[in-house]
């Protein structure tokens, strides 16, 4: 059977040396550190990983979570307090939901990306003491692009910070795979960033936060669940450390991904499907009842093609689909396999002739 529903997006998670770094860690920091990271929980291995991360993101500083579900949760409240604003994307992920839960300033929900809404919030906003703006940079359901050229802009015209959670972009966007701020050429002025480790990047888990040293710091003095929660394991850092590795060396294996999704996304597109978004590994073929979605990724399943179908309330009402996410870890006849099992199922249930 062929997973195509993980978040493996560059096959990281298989790479021997990823898997070997792991192995070798493993053996020579041990199984755990049984520590938060101030008491101790550091290790030579966290920092290298920090430093790297850092580095591959060209931000200042780096500090590690357990998951980016915490660094979401860890950041807004040390951050923002009653006399600032948070602009968030209706759409975002439910940590950065509950993260902005956790902080008591002012909250202003915009539009899905919806730049004129963003706007009107921001002016809105212009009394309190400091604005962010806090965007999915790839929405995980539609695999959508947040236009963070647009959203820079005006967070620049109306003295505001940026912040993107990079969990589906890391890795493989942009020319270097450094995220959606260097596809969209706007690095320089996204101030912080999310992102995690147990997708691309190995996909065992944890996750980071990348920006200004001062921010970091103020985060291992202030961060909740940096500093009640345990320390990563030294087998999951050192896999992660590899993966980093690998992508500070090459772009290959993402150039092969996305060589591979715009070979799924064409051919499903000439045989008659509807894929949302345009050039994302997370290619949802559109089939808009919830029922048909859950019926065909069971027939896709007896030809050996592991989907899911996802419908309301994980989407919107009518806008049911199964989501396939291209890896690099696939090959072109792995894609082919897919695309034919989409074919029969989709011809069986009507939904292309
Ligand atoms: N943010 C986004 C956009 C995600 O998709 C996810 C994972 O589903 C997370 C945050 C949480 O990441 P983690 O699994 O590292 O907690």
């Amino acid at each position: 059977i062929l997973n195509f529903c993980a978040n493996n997006y560059l096959g990281l998670s298989s790479h021997p040396e990823v898997v070997q770094a792991g192995i070798d860690a493993l053996k020579t920091h041990g199984a755990g550190l049984s520590s938060v990271r101030f008491i101790c929980g550091t290790q030579d291995l966290h920092k290298n990983l920090e430093q790297k991360l850092a580095e591959f993101h060209e931000r200042e500083d780096c500090i590690l979570y357990a998951s980016c579900f915490d660094a979401n949760a860890g950041l807004f409240e040390v951050l923002l307090g009653p006399d600032d604003a948070v602009l968030s994307d209706e759409l975002n992920h439910a940590s950065i939901i509950d993260g902005i839960r956790l902080c008591r300033a002012k909250r202003l929900r915009y539009k899905h990306m919806d730049l004129k809404d963003l706007e009107e919030k921001l002016r809105e906003a212009q009394s309190s003491r400091m604005r962010l703006v806090v965007t999915d940079g790839v929405f995980s359901m539609d695999g959508d692009v947040a236009p963070l050229r647009g959203i820079c802009d005006l967070a620049e015209q109306y003295g505001a910070m940026v912040f993107i959670d990079e969990c589906h972009a890391t890795g493989f966007l942009g020319p270097r795979g450094r995220g959606t701020d260097e596809l969209l050429g706007v690095m320089d002025r996204v101030q912080i960033v999310n992102s995690t480790l147990g997708k691309a990047l190995g996909g065992a888990a944890g996750g980071y936060t990348v920006g200004p040293k001062p921010l970091i710091d103020l985060l291992r003095q202030r961060s909740r669940p940096y500093l009640f929660s345990n320390a990563l394991p030294p087998p999951v850092v050192g896999c992660a450390t590899r993966a980093v590795e690998l992508l500070l060396a090459s772009n290959e294996i993402a150039q092969s991904m996305t060589a591979k999704t715009m070979r799924f996304r064409n051919k499903m597109t000439q045989a008659g499907f509807t894929i949302s978004g345009s050039s994302h590994p997370i290619c949802p073929v559109m089939l808009g009842d919830a029922r048909l979605a859950s019926l065909m990724a069971d027939d896709m399943l007896k030809h050996g093609i592991y989907v899911i179908g996802f419908s309301y309330p994980v989407v919107p009402k009518g806008k049911a689909r199964i989501r396939v996410q291209i890896s690099a870890a696939h090959t072109d006849s792995d894609i082919d396999r897919c695309l034919d099992a989409f074919i029969q199922t989709g011809r069986k249930h009507g939904v292309i002739s």
